[in-house]
């Protein structure tokens, strides 16, 4: 089963959107299970200290290594990935979402304040990975951005599974526009082809939009499907 366990200092970010719809629903099920440890239990002295000021100055906190590696090591690995939530990290991709979802699950450390101490990061040999080029505050949200993308994968999660083949990225293409009712909606009519029942004809408008829209927003994803 796939297994999340979160090292954070705010434990009350999760489930978060984890607990909502279907993803929700599998995980009070038990198809899938997520904990979290506090970091703060790790902490030095009275006031449980997790954090320091940077060697070398400048602004800010940084989390200190040995009470990482305390809060890491507590936790049982059983083959799991360690990810350190980082805006210097990895894009995250559909390829490394579908890869942890077929695995025993993710262990991921969120970060705060300036980030995380180089050195454990080295030493724990951690896995870092961006959720997008911007500066977020904490891990956290990166964390729900992650696990998202994983459980919604897992088999028996979504409803209708072959609404994971179809989509974004699982070609290596964004997707097709999407049309319902009504027929016509403010004098804009959905596409006559879509309309006439020939699944054929379908396939093969649905696959020249899904390269025309790739091409025009996304030219960096049409190499061999892959990111560069
Ligand atoms: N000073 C750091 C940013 C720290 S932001 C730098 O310039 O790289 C605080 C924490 O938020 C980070 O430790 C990381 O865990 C998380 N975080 C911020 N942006 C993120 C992103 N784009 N992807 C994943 N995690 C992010």
């Amino acid at each position: 089963m796939f297994a999340a366990t979160i090292i954070t200092l705010f434990p009350e970010a999760f489930p978060g959107t984890l607990g909502v719809s279907l993803i929700g629903k599998a995980l009070r099920e038990g198809a899938w299970s997520l904990d979290t440890v506090q970091l703060r239990d790790f902490g030095q002295g009275p006031h449980k200290n997790v954090d320091d000021t940077p060697a070398g100055g400048g602004a800010g906190m940084v989390l200190r290594a040995d009470v990482a590696a305390a809060a890491i090591d507590s936790i049982p690995r059983n083959n799991r990935s360690l990810i350190y939530l980082s805006p210097r990290g990895k894009p995250l991709t559909q390829a490394m979402a579908a890869a942890w979802a077929a695995g025993p699950g993710v262990i991921l450390f969120c970060g705060r304040f300036e980030g995380l101490d180089e050195r454990v990061i080295e030493a724990r040999d951690m896995q870092e990975v961006s959720v997008g080029d911007a500066v977020l505050a904490g891990g956290e949200a990166a964390a729900l951005v992650l696990l998202e993308a994983c459980v919604r994968l897992l088999p028996g999660v979504l409803g209708n599974e072959a609404s994971t083949v179809e989509e974004s990225f699982s070609d290596g293409l964004l997707e097709h526009p999407q049309y319902t009712r009504p027929r016509e909606w403010e004098g804009r009519a959905i596409p006559e082809i879509l309309l006439n029942g020939d699944h054929a004809k379908i396939e093969a408008w649905r696959k020249a939009e899904r390269q025309r829209i790739t091409a025009q927003r996304r030219p960096d994803l049409t190499r061999n499907g892959k990111r560069e």
